[in-house]
């Protein structure tokens, strides 16, 4: 039978004001901890480093998802079956919502929160392809008060997020103006359900007379963190989608991102689908452009 250290304590405040002077008062001592999905299955390895651990998922400023004018605002304490079934997210940001109900199986999106999701930083985050095709910040507080941060701008490297120690992810926040955009989503993986992603992309896009205004592609498992392809989008925008220029996105793709072997994959693998999952993406916009 496996022994657990006894040294760990859990507290639970239950009020936003408490656990940010929590965090402000004790530099560096407290974790907070939302759904758990990510903090238990260390726990349960044995791996945990952190002892002292701060509930945030009873906190009700973190569990909202407010529509408000020309934003959705989405708590992020809320969890990703809150996620999934919202219609102003189902109707405005199907992107979200499709990868809201790939994240695990059913257990992990009734716990799993997208605040836990972006704060872990797996370069394999199931919900932040989206998050960069929808152009999304978030939104930080701390007891110093709030800041809002370019999701683009979020992750610094393997794990490591613009975050300071004493702040929170208050919320993620969606510009409303993707209605019409052309959109694209796909989780490469073992299975359907509870299957880690080897690869996952997602993209919005417009085009005008046959060229490419506007794109956003979003990548997870690429790179040491999830990814936008701001170089792929460099080549493609203002270009027709000819042969020759899907042809040159895949190389700009290929030199932008930095695949590796893991337990799930290996990096040739990756490289190749992932080049088919954009190339299957222009193709499908140029498509439905046409169409327009
Ligand atoms: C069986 C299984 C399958 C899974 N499948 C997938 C999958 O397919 N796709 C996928 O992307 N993920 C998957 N996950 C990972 C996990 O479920 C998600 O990353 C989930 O969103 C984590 O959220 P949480 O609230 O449970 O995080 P927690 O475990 O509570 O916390 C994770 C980290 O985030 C920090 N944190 C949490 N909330 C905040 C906040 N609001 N502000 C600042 N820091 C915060 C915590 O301090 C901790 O460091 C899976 C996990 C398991 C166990």
């Amino acid at each position: 039978m496996r022994s657990y250290p006894a040294d760990y304590e859990l507290i639970t405040p239950g009020n936003l004001d408490v656990v940010l002077c929590l965090l402000r008062d004790e530099p560096n001592q407290w974790t907070p901890i939302a759904g758990g999905t990510e903090i238990m299955v260390l726990y349960g390895a044995g791996k945990l480093l952190a002892r002292k651990l701060v509930s945030i998922w009873p906190l009700p400023e973190l569990r909202e998802i407010v529509e408000d004018g020309d934003f959705i605002s989405i708590g992020g304490g809320c969890s990703f079956t809150q996620i999934g079934r919202h219609p102003g997210i189902q109707k405005h940001f199907p992107l979200l919502a499709q990868c809201a109900s790939w994240i695990g199986g059913i257990a992990n999106q009734n716990r799993g929160t997208i605040g836990g999701n972006l704060a872990n930083a797996s370069p394999a985050a199931d919900s932040a392809p989206a998050l960069f095709a929808y152009d999304a910040e978030i939104e930080v507080i701390s007891a110093r008060g709030s800041r809002r941060i370019p999701y683009s701008q979020f992750h610094l490297g393997y794990k490591k997020t613009a975050l300071a120690p004493d702040e929170l992810i208050h919320a993620v926040r969606l510009p409303r103006r993707f209605d019409g955009a052309l959109r694209y989503v796909r989780k490469v993986g073992t299975r359907n359900a509870q299957a880690i992603s080897k690869i996952c992309m997602a993209a919005t896009g417009n085009l005008r007379h046959g060229r490419v205004e506007e794109i956003r592609i979003g990548m997870g498992s690429m790179a040491p963190a999830p990814l936008r392809l701001t170089a792929t989008e460099q080549v493609l925008l203002g270009a027709a989608l000819s042969d020759a220029t899907i042809a040159e996105a895949r190389k700009a793709l290929s030199n932008e991102t930095t695949p590796i072997d893991d337990i799930r994959s290996t990096a040739s693998y990756r490289s190749l689908v992932a080049g088919n999952l954009l190339e299957e993406m222009l193709r499908s916009f140029a498509a439905s452009g046409a169409l327009k």
